[in-house]
């Protein structure tokens, strides 16, 4: 069997994380395979069309180097592959069902069916449509209800459900799934504007696309008997299924946008590295030996096994994305590093750096951030004077006699030639062994001056980045400014 399978989104707006992770688990399935993974939009809700939201999820899919073999863009031979242009479809199959007696037509106002529900409510029953009992085809006959719509009556199409039996269908995560008829509900396949329901549009379009697996998100997983019912009802071979596990939030709930970021391009904005993303996004239900982390892109492709996904729902742990973050970054190439600090520190109103300073000035810091992002500000004394000194460190680091205690160092500072990690240190160590002092006695106040901060990379480095000129300007300011106690 050919191995085909699909991501198909609606287009809300912006791609949810776990819709990420379908998309990724639906390219990883088909890569192992050598199958084709397709891109579908599914824009049948037209009340919940978005302006650029096709595009917003392609660009997000694309940023996070999933491809597709068939999709809008690139095309293929089983499109459209957008569910607006391929109306006809559905309702040529709707219809189809109509004259099979495997769907009626139904005319219930929204107040019937609001009495409907608090009826069955109180009844202590389900809360399916009550066939039997409400306005359509099944009820006042095929003859009524045509007269009804010559007369211009609103009418949905629904599915007719049998009455009895039971829906069975295999789940490659779940294993077998069985939903008595009883509790499948008469699904509207055609709504009285004529658009198809998700539902119809989905098995007609998974059918004609030749979709071989369908992997979802665990939130289908209701609506699948329904779907195979359909495929029953058009003598169509049901796909194998496989739901994915939900994503929970840190307190076991179900991920949503109202506790937080959820879209793809939240995180994206925030800086996180693409790699570093996608190799975390993959590890939510499944891990593919279990005995670490990271794995690249090629490695999940080769390991990928839908039969080792968990059914319990999987925690995004932001503490462990982040982790995951500073992995990536330690071992971003200083070549693809340096665009992006580039972008950063222009955002922070510097632009006149040299690549080669900008990669020794991420070089020292890509171990003590969780973004590069973070960079900009906490170099803030690379780029310009300190303003500020914290207050803190001050008192601490700065004495009554430290002015006198570094200043002959300073002063050996200023004789050297070059001005590098190794010249400084160098010169610095032996000062403090001839005088007897500890090189950290020293090298607090030295920071203090030129930096402001009591964190940071390490002095010498510091110093050299620096470089001795503006050192020597920043030392004589600071002395001065406490000589005349303006600081
Ligand atoms: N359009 C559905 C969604 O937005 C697709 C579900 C499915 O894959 O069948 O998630």
């Amino acid at each position: 069997m050919d191995v085909r399978v699909r991501f198909a989104p609606s287009p809300t707006g912006y791609l949810h994380v776990g819709g990420l992770r379908t998309a990724l688990y639906n390219y990883l399935f088909a890569k192992k395979h050598g199958g084709k993974c397709i891109l579908r939009i599914e824009d049948t809700d037209r009340t919940r069309l978005v302006d650029n939201a096709t595009e917003n999820l392609i660009s997000n899919l694309r940023w996070a180097g999933i491809e597709f073999d068939e999709s809008l863009e690139n095309g293929g031979e089983f499109g459209p592959y957008i569910q607006s242009e391929r109306f006809d479809l559905y309702t040529k199959y709707g219809k189809e069902l109509l004259e099979k007696d495997l769907a009626y037509y139904a005319f219930d106002t929204s107040d019937e069916l609001a009495e409907m529900r608090d009826r069955l409510q109180k009844e202590g029953g389900s809360f399916k449509y009550d066939r039997n009992k409400m306005r359509n085809s099944v009820t006042i006959g095929m003859d009524e209800a045509k007269k009804l719509i010559d007369a211009g009556e609103n009418y949905v199409i629904r599915m007719k459900v049998p009455e009895e039996g039971e829906v069975k269908f295999k789940d490659i995560i779940r294993g077998e799934v069985t939903v008595p008829c009883k509790d499948v509900d008469d699904q509207i396949l055609l709504k009285s504007d004529g658009y198809p329901t998700y539902h119809l549009a989905n098995v007609v379009d998974d059918h004609f696309m030749q979709i071989s697996h369908v992997i979802r998100g665990e939130e289908w997983l209701p609506s699948t008997p329904k779907h195979v019912l359909l495929y029953q009802f058009f003598g169509w071979d049901t796909p194998d299924f496989a739901h994915l596990p939900l994503l929970l939030n840190e307190k076991k709930a179900k991920l949503s946008k109202r506790h937080g970021d959820v879209a793809v391009e939240d995180f994206k904005a925030k800086g996180y590295l693409k790699d570093a993303f996608v190799n975390f996004i993959a590890l939510l239900g499944w891990n593919p030996t279990g005995d670490r982390e990271i794995y690249t892109m090629q490695e999940f492709i080769d390991l990928f096994d839908l039969s080792k996904v968990n059914k319990a729902g999987a925690v995004f742990d932001l503490k462990k994305l982040a982790w995951m973050n500073q992995q990536y970054l330690k071992e971003l190439n200083t070549s693809e590093a340096i665009p992006m600090l580039k972008a950063e520190l222009k955002k922070f109103g510097v632009s006149d750096l040299e690549d080669d300073y900008i990669a020794q000035i991420f070089d020292l810091f890509k171990e003590r951030v969780t973004f590069i992002n973070e960079i900009p500000e906490m170099t803030d004394y690379l780029y310009a004077e300190p303003k500020e000194f914290e207050e803190k460190y001050m008192a601490k680091r700065w004495k009554e006699n430290t002015a006198e205690l570094v200043k002959p160092l300073i002063a050996k500072l200023a004789t050297l030639n070059e001005f590098t990690h190794d010249s400084t240190h160098d010169i610095t160590k032996v000062h403090c062994e001839d005088e007897g002092v500890k090189m950290g006695e020293l090298m607090h106040p030295l920071r203090l001056m030129l930096t402001g901060k009591s964190a940071g990379a390490g002095m010498f480095d510091t110093m050299a980045l620096i470089g001795k000129e503006e050192c020597m300007k920043r030392f004589e300011s600071f002395l001065s400014k406490k000589e005349s106690g303006e600081l």
